[in-house]
């Protein structure tokens, strides 16, 4: 018998979850995957994942969650619920919620995937804010969920041998040809490798992820208040611009999600990548100081806390744009994190690992400065119930110091954070199958661009106003397994 035509490539771009994912089942639909990644290793921003990935219903609740679709849609917020935006005339919101239905409805069968046929532990179910139901999967054991889907997929994708992983191999433009319906379509992509540039020819799944990271570039065009800013994102160019030169539809550019709370490590203030101060140190009890005084009622919403702190005068700027220009000023606040020995306790599981870091201190009560023993005294009276809080916090969590000269010799953690930029909800307009939309004339509906998909980060529309925590790792998934089968069927001529 003879052997048929052979597949034509599927070109992945990226190798994070989403790539990942995509390559995957572009691979068991039969396909040959031909994975760039930029970086030296694959894994992207996923393999730092920590808090785990939602799904709901799936074996390892214990409720009947029926909710995932209706929170979804209400932390997307006002860019969801609007019926036309200026912005995103062609994007509304029927499509928005197609996305939503589509990463909801999937979202019980991408845990027993990553379960039954990737072989990753997902048994322990948390619930995190915005959720109305625990429905954050993560494993049992120390390896973080990120890390843990990233390895185990890379594992079986090198098993297989149609998939080729090239890295240090960054794309930097898509190739387009005229197709025979008129419109313009996509061949394939020319990269650089080490210093030499190439091109490949095939289905292109773009799997680039955000660009939080980026904060002299896109974040800077996009959102010039938060230029400057640190984050927990890797300080990668964004690749948007890409997709927008064969016409792709970029939405919501300007929604950007920011976390009050990086810790900025003593040793290298500067560093323009930082770690998260996990919520639960605010939550277990924490309280925030500027120059010793409390300013803010630390349960808000992360989105109230860092407009609070970001009015605050900053410690450190670039004086002007031009001076920002190629320099790595970052635009910072000196905001101390103070946890006391019950906050402490309530937060062990983190704060080990902060403490070993350097980005916790464990200091005495009376070596600290006047103001800020001052501010401890009054808080504990608050928490004791004898005055309220001037700034309406109401929940303690396992704060116990008393307020009284004991308190002296007691010892509570104190760390130094600033708001930071975490993801970003806008990207390349996509289809229920990850096929990236192209801009249309006015009143005309947004066409598939013919050979080029998208999903993850990179995409937009989905998260609206807001991101829940656990759903990007779960898009990824979703829409990148979605992309995969749909460039193989393409590539495969089905
Ligand atoms: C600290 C941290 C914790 C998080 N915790 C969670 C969590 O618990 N749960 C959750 O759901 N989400 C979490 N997120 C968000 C989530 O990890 C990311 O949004 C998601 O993983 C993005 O995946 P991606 O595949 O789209 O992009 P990435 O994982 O960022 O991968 C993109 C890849 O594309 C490569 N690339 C970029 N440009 C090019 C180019 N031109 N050519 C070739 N390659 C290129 C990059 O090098 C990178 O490897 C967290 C994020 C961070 C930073």
């Amino acid at each position: 018998m003879s052997p048929g035509p052979a597949p034509q490539t599927i070109i992945v771009v990226g190798g994070g979850l989403a790539g990942l994912s995509a390559s995957y089942a572009a691979l068991r639909a039969g396909g040959a995957v031909r994975l760039l990644e930029r970086a030296e290793r694959p894994g992207g921003n996923s393999i730092k994942a920590s808090s785990g990935i939602n799904g709901a219903p799936t074996r390892f609740q214990r409720d009947q969650d029926t909710a995932f679709y209706s929170d979804t849609v209400r932390s997307a917020g006002a860019r969801l619920a609007a019926e036309a935006d200026a912005s995103t005339t062609h994007f509304r919101r029927p499509e928005r919620e197609a996305l939503v239905a589509t990463l909801t409805g999937a979202s019980g069968k991408a845990i027993d995937f990553l379960v039954d046929e990737i072989g990753v532990d997902l048994s322990v179910v948390a619930q995190l804010g915005g959720h109305s139901f625990p429905r954050t999967h993560r494993g049992a054991g120390k390896l973080p969920p990120g890390a843990a889907i990233v390895t185990a997929l890379l594992e079986k994708l090198k098993q297989d041998p149609k998939f080729e992983l090239s890295t240090a191999s960054e794309v930097k433009r898509l190739l387009t040809q005229i197709s025979d319906a008129g419109s313009r379509k996509v061949t394939g992509v020319e990269f650089t490798s080490a210093g030499q540039t190439a091109t490949l020819q095939g289905a292109v799944i773009f799997t680039t992820g955000g660009f939080a990271g980026d904060t002299w570039g896109l974040l800077q065009k996009h959102r010039p208040d938060l230029a400057g800013l640190p984050s927990t994102n890797d300080p990668r160019p964004g690749t948007h611009g890409l997709l927008e030169a064969v016409g792709a539809q970029l939405i919501d550019m300007d929604s950007v999600q920011i976390h009050p709370t990086g810790f900025v490590q003593p040793s290298d203030p500067d560093a323009r990548v930082k770690f998260l101060a996990a919520e639960m140190l605010r939550g277990g009890g924490g309280i925030l100081l500027h120059r010793g005084r409390r300013f803010v009622n630390e349960m808000e919403t992360r989105e109230h806390v860092s407009h609070v702190i970001m009015k605050l005068p900053p410690s450190s700027t670039a004086a002007t744009a031009a001076e920002k220009e190629g320099s790595e000023s970052l635009t910072q606040w000196d905001i101390q994190l103070l946890l006391d020995p019950g906050a402490c306790e309530a937060a062990a599981s983190h704060i080990g690992f902060y403490l070993w870091k350097g980005l916790l201190a464990k200091k005495k009560v009376k070596e600290l400065d006047e103001a800020t023993r001052e501010s401890i005294r009054e808080y504990s009276q608050v928490v004791a119930g004898t005055k309220p809080d001037a700034l309406g916090r109401k929940v303690f969590g396992s704060w116990r110091l008393q307020g009284t000269e004991e308190d002296e010799e007691l010892e509570v953690c104190i760390g130094r954070v600033t708001p930071i930029t975490h993801f970003t909800m806008g990207g390349a307009a996509i289809s229920s199958k990850g096929h990236v939309l192209a801009k249309s004339d006015e009143g005309a509906s947004l066409k598939p661009i013919e050979g080029l998909w998208a999903a993850g980060e990179i995409t937009g529309g989905l998260h609206g106003d807001n991101r829940l925590g656990g759903s990007s790792l779960l898009e990824c998934v979703v829409f990148g397994r979605a992309a995969g089968a749909e460039a193989a069927s393409y590539a495969l001529g089905r």
